[in-house]
């Protein structure tokens, strides 16, 4: 069996979709468990809602979800023939319904807490799945919704849940074999769980991709794929390098340092889980199903052209910097900078370190203050915003002394002020913070040297 997971522009419409479901239809015989995000923008426009509702806008709200409604219900009538789409109509209808009636209570008790809103946005999930496998049927393949929260079972940290591997596993494999082993095509929500005790969760933003993993690794699927709205993995973001290229193969330590250091096109927890069990991911485009997308695995097997695979960046960073009023040994500055963010969970992206100082850098501001008071017992602390973080990944930078002195050269050359550059760390990437103005230009001319 293999898992397809379908991201949020790739059933943002009824065309999209379309596209979609014919490509489950041919992938019938290698027995998909199919795996949807919300059609793109519903969740983000979900979680407004529920900020929204949270201040007592009502009128705001219900133009909000009459929105949504006309859009899902446009989707499912020009899928969908008659006789199929009254009955889809009337349960996305009735779902609208306790959603507004949720949203109502939001704004009554004025408060919204990270339960409520993941309760919220998992409507997103289920009315993509919902119109998704009528589709399906409709067309021939005996598609079954299947919900989500019997199969990914999390821990109760809302909006940002960790899925319980062993307690997940029985409920999958209880479920899905047997559906499939009948000719079935299960069709699930992706990025929504629910805890032992059945309270819907989310797993983060962006956690369709990391369910799919989860799924695949605990069915041992042979592949996980991918399917999203660009060639597979290419050489840098094509939204600011528009000339950047397909990548037709990766490791997964080069797939798993991009996805970490922002390249959007998969989400940073996905790797692990295939790579557990090495099982091979492709990152596929459903705009055009015959391109063969980016295929990542565990070794190398065709010839690459360039030592850097591909250049990703991460923008909202703040740099932070503190130096030691030296009352403190080294060992123990350290330790207790490193405690102040274990004490805080906030996630240090990249650190250097000299004898009286330690740079770095952090994504989350929300415990700003509490942080720099904290790091102020044992030195000076500055944080910068504004920063942005820029890696070129490839397994050749940990041989190629002339390819790592060429990224440097190149920065020189764009007359970009570097704050911070860190090598070493996973040897085949060179992290390196610069301004987040600077992006585009540093990005398209790394992107120009290595790869035009
Ligand atoms: P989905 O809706 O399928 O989850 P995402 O928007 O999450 O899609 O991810 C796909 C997008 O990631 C692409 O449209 C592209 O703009 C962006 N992206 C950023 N870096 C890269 C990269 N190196 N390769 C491919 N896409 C990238
Ligand atoms: N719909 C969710 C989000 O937008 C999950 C996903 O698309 O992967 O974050
Ligand atoms: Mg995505």
């Amino acid at each position: 069996m293999i898992v397809s997971k379908f991201g949020g522009t790739s059933v943002e419409s009824a065309e999209a979709m379309a596209r979609c479901l014919n490509i489950v239809g041919q992938n019938a015989a290698r027995q998909p468990l199919v795996v949807l995000s919300a059609c793109a923008g519903v969740t983000n426009t979900l979680v407004g809602l529920a900020r929204i509702a949270r201040e007592g806008e009502i009128p705001q709200v219900e133009e909000g979800l009459l929105r949504l409604r006309e859009r899902h219900l446009a989707i499912a009538r020009e899928l969908l023939r008659t006789p199929v789409y009254e009955p889809i109509s009337r349960s996305i209808e009735a779902s609208f319904q306790s959603l507004r009636t949720f949203l109502h209570a939001i704004a009554v008790m004025q408060e919204l807490t990270g339960r409520a809103q993941d309760y919220v946005v998992s409507f997103g999930e289920h009315w993509s799945t919902t119109i998704f496998a009528a589709a399906l049927r409709e067309r021939g393949t005996n598609a079954l919704l299947t919900d989500s929260r019997a199969l990914l079972v999390t821990d109760n940290r809302f909006t940002a849940a960790v899925p319980l591997m062993e307690k997940s596993r029985e409920r999958l494999r209880e479920s899905i074999p047997p559906l499939i082993a009948d000719g079935g095509v299960p069709v699930t929500q992706g990025f929504i769980g629910a805890t032992e005790e059945g309270v819907t969760t989310t797993i983060g933003r962006g956690g369709s991709d990391f369910s799919a993993a989860v799924f695949s690794a605990l069915l041992e699927a042979e592949e996980l794929q991918i399917w999203t709205d660009v060639d597979g993995i290419l050489t840098a973001d094509p939204s600011i390098v528009p000339t950047a290229m397909n990548i037709p193969e990766m490791t997964f330590d080069e797939a798993s340092e991009l996805a970490y250091f922002g390249a959007r096109v998969l989400h940073p927890n996905t790797i692990l889980p295939a790579v557990e069990r090495n099982i091979p991911v492709r990152v596929l485009n459903s705009r055009r199903p015959d391109h063969p997308g980016t295929v990542i695995r565990r070794t190398i097997t065709l010839h690459r052209p360039s030592v850097l695979q591909s250049i990703a960046y991460k923008e909202g960073v703040s740099l932070l910097t503190i130096r030691s009023n030296r009352t403190m040994i080294a060992p123990a500055f350290i330790s207790h900078v490193f405690a102040v963010f274990g004490t805080h969970h906030t996630v240090i992206d990249t650190i250097v370190s000299s004898e009286t100082g330690i740079t770095l850098t952090v994504r989350d501001h929300e415990r700003k203050d509490d942080i720099v008071a904290a790091l102020e017992k044992v030195g000076s602390a500055a944080w910068h915003p504004g920063r942005a973080v820029v890696t070129v990944v490839g397994e050749g930078l940990k041989e190629s002394v002339a390819a790592r002195s060429q990224v440097f050269a190149t920065l020189a050359e764009t007359g970009v002020n570097v704050e911070l550059v860190s090598f070493g760390g996973s040897e085949i990437g060179i992290t390196f913070v610069i301004g987040e103005s600077d992006i585009a230009a540093t990005v398209r001319a790394l992107h120009q040297k290595f790869f035009e």
